[in-house]
């Protein structure tokens, strides 16, 4: 799959035109204020183009979880506020509930050549996460053309990415999907070898699919986060109260053996950096103790690499020529269990090896940490990389209309 078969911005005519563009606005948030731009910053070519071509440009995209129900705290106003300074012009915020309500259809009736209306929160509607027709109906009928630039939801088959596109005259991709497929399929396909993939975060079952594909493209994978402890277990380790996936325990081992015959080396921390009790706020003081893997007490979890762990891994990043990254290797979130994430984000950006971060999480790690500008490619999807890394087709891109 590659978005060069797709008809993108630059294929179509938008002067005069309602252009309904998904972005991907998911951005993270803290007491209502926006913690990191990048997902903002990186909609903003295919926005300028559409707004400089004279379409009306109608953004739309989700934010958090609020399960089909508005929630204030994932309104999506904060974003029309960062977007209007960013692009110098106002962006109308269309606050409804119900997204396609009264206030979206006013805003863009009025709307002139260039002018910019943002919609609310998607996934304010049950039937966003659905593809229900009627939501997606209700969507294509505010334009003449639709645009996914929302990579980081490419993997979903949702109203405002798949449903949509049957109810529009156009559907093609913005410049974001074009620059994520490009870097992301270079680095899988066609790396520059050593080729090694770090693998981390905390959503363990839908990221250890991700291995046997990775298993035919790299030459080592590095297993760090919460994915590493399911790969312990599979090792006979005790893993006390870590994060785990009984159910893919055999998996694990199977996947070992599997990398053994291709040859391709699989890295599993050494030493754990563990606490009793998960800290509580997350950024919490917590005592900490630093042991080796196959040392960790019944009722204490890792969560994070232990200091020898972040050495290897940096060793092992060093000798590379290619890298992907995604998922953190601990929870970084608290400083006293970012080190593991920090040493191998400074491994990273000391390398003159092409990089591609995949995933929000590691993307905000990565940027907090100020490593960003030395990374090669920060992708904007976590979930939407991995399962490009997976080989599976994104519904979201397929979606669209050919070349
Ligand atoms: P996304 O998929 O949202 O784009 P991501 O792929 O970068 O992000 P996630 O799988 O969401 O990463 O995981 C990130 C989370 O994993 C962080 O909140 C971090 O605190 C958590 N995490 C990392 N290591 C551990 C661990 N050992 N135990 C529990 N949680 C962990």
């Amino acid at each position: 799959m590659n978005a060069l078969n797709k008809k993108t911005v630059d294929d179509i005519n938008v002067k005069g035109q309602k252009v309904l563009v998904r972005c991907d606005f998911n951005v993270p948030l803290k007491n209502g204020v926006i913690t990191d731009e990048n997902r903002i910053n990186a909609a903003l070519p295919t926005i300028k183009k559409l707004i400089a071509d004279g379409g009306k440009v109608i953004l739309c995209s989700h934010l958090g979880k609020p399960k089909g129900e508005p929630k204030p705290e994932l309104s999506l106003a904060p974003v029309a506020k960062a977007l209007s300074e960013k692009l110098g012009k106002e962006v109308v915020f269309a606050a409804d509930d119900n997204v396609v309500g009264e206030n979206a259809k006013a805003a863009v009736e009025k709307m002139q050549d260039g002018d910019v209306v943002l919609l609310q929160n998607t996934r304010y509607r049950a039937e966003e996460t659905k593809n229900g027709e009627a939501f997606s109906a209700e969507l294509g009928s505010l334009a003449d053309i639709f645009v996914n630039d929302a990579f980081g939801t490419a993997h979903r088959a949702h109203c405002s990415t798949v449903g949509v596109v049957s109810h529009v005259k156009e559907a093609v991709a913005g410049y974001l999907i074009g620059k994520e497929l490009k870097y992301l399929g270079n680095a899988v396909e066609t790396p520059v070898r050593p080729f090694v993939c770090i693998l981390g975060g905390a959503k363990v079952d839908s990221k250890l699919p991700v291995i046997e594909n990775l298993l035919t493209k790299a030459d080592t994978l590095i297993i760090g986060g919460g994915m590493a402890y399911t790969f312990l277990a599979a090792k006979g380790y005790g893993v006390g109260t870590s994060l785990i996936d009984e159910s893919k325990i055999d998996y694990c081992r199977d996947m070992m053996a599997k990398a053994e015959e291709k040859g391709v080396k699989i890295l599993l921390p050494i030493d754990c950096t563990i606490t009793k009790n998960f800290p509580d706020p997350i950024d919490a003081e917590i005592e900490i103790e630093v042991v080796d893997a196959d040392k960790i007490p019944a009722d204490y979890m890792s969560l994070d690499i232990g200091t020898k762990t972040a050495e290897l891994y940096a060793t092992e990043v060093k000798n590379a020529k290619t890298v992907v990254w995604n998922g953190p290797m601990g929870v970084f979130e608290n400083p006293i269990l970012a080190k593991g994430t920090i040493a191998v984000a400074k491994s990273l950006a000391e390398t003159d090896a092409v990089t591609v971060i995949g995933g929000g999480d590691s993307a905000a790690a990565v940027n907090i940490l100020g490593f960003g500008d030395k990374m090669t490619h920060i992708s904007t999807g976590g979930g939407a990389s991995l399962e490009f890394l997976e080989g599976k087709e994104l519904p979201g891109i397929a979606a669209l209309n050919d070349k």
